[in-house]
């Protein structure tokens, strides 16, 4: 407790955008321009939603106030403290969906919450972003709202809400929010500050990039182009489960083009128009939203209490924004998007400068990373061909030729913060995208140089990476390479660690009932990771989020891509059938586990004990990958197969 009351020594409260009404006086204030409503507690770091769109529009001059996790239940003083705002509210229920943030795959209300202080689960509502606007809408009806945040992003159209089992308009409907801001949402919020600067009315601002807004149904035939791109409406998508795939389809598409249509939806007596995202930011754009002035630190009135979401990242860094994998059941590029953009070497430099100086600060960066580890500074080597494609991932079924996938910029980085005098080590907490580096092959040169320093410099004992499953059909389906591609990745690891004398871990991440798994899929599942010696910790059932491929074949049973029927795991016994295979080493699993095997057809010991992950001693006979630098390389394996691939591997070093 001591260590956190002397991370504020060298602050004042005015340092943190005003929570009350007496920190708004001590900036001399009699009124805000913006009110901000979260769903989180108020941290002001980078890596915290609101306190990213407070420290924007402060850099706009603005007057910003924030009101973290106001209370719903009693009088609503919390929504009335700071009276009415000059221009706007901004809403958003927090990092996260508020459902994906209460309840487990299985419905099951969360007894804990990361984002708030000491962890306390119901510190917001279900549905927050609802309940926020709607509260605000009736004590202050005139008072424009803006809506972001995941929440809003990914429920801007008609959506599968997979806890209500149904199927939603657009989240403005329930809302009534005027502006939705969907994606990263720094650059809407500057140009919605110079519009709200300028009196302009809230029709006035309906053209802004990357925004939702809803109009009356009536105004469809004067408002529709030639250019636009009309999905079918809420009512023919309740009909029509097929309609709403394909719709589906439509959405990610556009959603990952650089040059994008507007998108119209009827819903009801509504017309949604989504207009077309920005142009992926520049790098002076990404670093300046890191560049501004956060303290690092929750607000002072959580100074006695833990924020475990902060925990995780409060001697961390981000080094880029986006992701091109496409993963069919992840949200992070249908919100921040497909386009990486990496910030420079100086704005991450200049931010690892300021965590050296936390007075908690010990030498150790948890994590130097991103949506993925090994993204930064990898993009389309021409951005002409990038500029007309809507591939959902550049790097699945196959890595795209125009990529560039060279790690040494990554590497260069690493050295660089290796060689601050205040830095002991800098760990990769963030997940490793094998793929990335083996691409069916051995690593070239940079990757391999890129391996080895992780390996030897950069892992905290374990490393994260996410093989998802061992079915290639789900893997297919997942979006996610063929499970050999692990299985190599997985020799090169524990080799390397051998050759560098250290005993770590690699930590795979797998999930049961995602969409074409079957129980015979997890049973080989377990009988594959079992037989690389793995304990499985780090599991998870499928979640229907909103706006993903996989909830959309969830509830439509289809895949939009191929039309084509898909299986996928709905009861809860149909889940619990396939999730208790990844705890086959659990007595009252064993003896099921074992009658079913047989059922099948497949067999299995399952009274040896998995060493989870560790190193094994016994890798030589195991694996095929030998370490090229290592001295006991030469000439000592005799497969030809790996003779082959090391003079691949040679040939390309010269
Ligand atoms: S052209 Fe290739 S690198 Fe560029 S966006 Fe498309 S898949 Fe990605």
């Amino acid at each position: 407790m001591q260590q956190t009351v002397n991370l504020y020594a060298n602050h004042k409260v005015t340092d943190w955008l005003p929570t009350s009404v007496k920190e708004m006086a001590a900036r001399g204030w009699d009124q805000p321009d913006v009110v901000l409503f979260s769903g989180d507690a108020y941290v002001d770091h980078p890596s915290f939603g609101a306190a990213v769109i407070g420290r924007v529009l402060e850099s706009q001059g603005l007057k910003v106030v924030i009101v973290p996790q106001p209370n719903w239940r009693d009088d609503l003083r919390d929504f009335r403290k700071f009276g009415r705002p000059r221009m706007f509210f901004g809403v958003s229920a927090g990092a996260m969906d508020s459902m994906v943030n209460h309840y487990t795959a299985n419905k099951r209300r969360r007894s804990d919450d990361a984002y708030t202080a000491g962890g306390i689960a119901g510190q917001r509502p279900d549905y927050a972003s609802v309940v926020y606007c709607n509260i605000l809408k009736e004590l202050y009806p005139d008072v424009p709202i803006v809506l972001g945040g995941i929440e809003a992003s990914l429920r801007r159209f008609v959506h599968y809400d997979y806890w209500s089992d149904s199927l939603k308009p657009s989240i403005l409907v329930d809302t009534k929010a005027d502006i939705l801001s969907y994606g990263m949402g720094e650059k809407t919020l500057i140009e919605l500050a110079t519009r709200f600067k300028r009196g302009d009315t809230v029709e006035q601002m309906s053209d802004l990039p990357q925004i939702g807004h809803l109009r009356p149904a009536a105004d469809f035939q004067t408002i529709k182009t030639d250019a636009d791109i009309v999905l079918s409406s809420y009512e023919k998508s309740l009909k029509d489960k097929v309609a709403y795939a394909v719709d589906f389809k439509t959405i990610e598409e556009e959603s990952n083009k650089w040059h994008a249509r507007r998108i119209l939806q009827l819903m009801g007596d509504k017309l949604l128009i989504v207009n077309p995202q920005y142009e992926p930011w520049t790098q002076a754009e990404v670093d300046f939203s890191f560049d501004l002035p956060y303290t690092r630190l929750p607000h002072p009135r959580y100074k006695d209490k833990t924020i475990p979401a902060y925990e995780m990242i409060r001697h961390s860094v981000n080094l880029h924004r986006g992701c091109f994998g496409g993963c069919s059941f992840c949200t992070i590029s249908a919100h921040q998007g497909k386009f990486v953009v990496s910030r420079s070497e100086e704005s991450i430099l200049k931010e690892i400068e300021k965590v050296t100086q936390m007075p908690d600060f010990k030498g150790y960066l948890s994590d130097l990373g991103g949506p993925s580890a090994n993204m930064y500074n990898l993009h389309g080597q021409d951005t002409t061909i990038c500029e007309r494609c809507k591939r959902p991932s550049c790097i699945f079924p196959n890595i795209c030729k125009n990529l560039n996938t060279n790690h040494e910029p990554l590497t260069k980085l690493y050295q660089k913060v290796a060689a601050n005098p205040k830095i002991k080590k800098a760990f990769i907490g963030s997940g490793v995208r094998y793929d990335l580096l083996l691409n069916y092959d051995l690593p070239t040169p940079d990757k391999l140089e890129y391996i080895r320093q992780l390996i030897v410099n950069h892992v905290s004992g374990r490393l994260k990476v996410a093989p998802e499953h061992t079915s290639d059909a789900v893997l297919q389906m997942m979006r996610k390479p063929p499970f050999a591609l692990f299985k190599q990745f997985n020799k090169i690891f524990q080799t390397e660690n051998q050759c560098a004398g250290l005993n770590q871990q690699l930590i795979p991440y797998f999930i049961s009932s995602h969409p074409a798994s079957t129980k015979r899929d997890m049973a080989q599942l377990m009988l594959e990771t079992k037989k690389l010696d793995f304990k499985l910790e780090q599991v998870q059932d499928f979640t229907p989020t909103p706006m993903t491929l996989s909830t959309t074949i969830y509830y439509s049973g289809i895949d939009p891509y191929t039309m084509k029927p898909v299986y996928t795991a709905r009861t809860k016994d149909e889940k619990l059938e396939q999730r208790k295979f990844f705890f086959w080493y659990k007595p009252e699993f064993r003896r099921q586990i074992d009658a079913e095997l047989r059922q099948m057809g497949l067999s299995a010991d399952l009274g040896g004990s998995a060493k989870g992950g560790s190193f094994n001693p016994n890798f030589k006979q195991n694996v095929g990958w030998k370490n090229p630098h290592h001295p006991s390389a030469n000439g000592e394996n005799k497969s030809k197969n790996t003779k082959e691939k090391k003079s691949n591997f040679k040939s390309r070093r010269k």
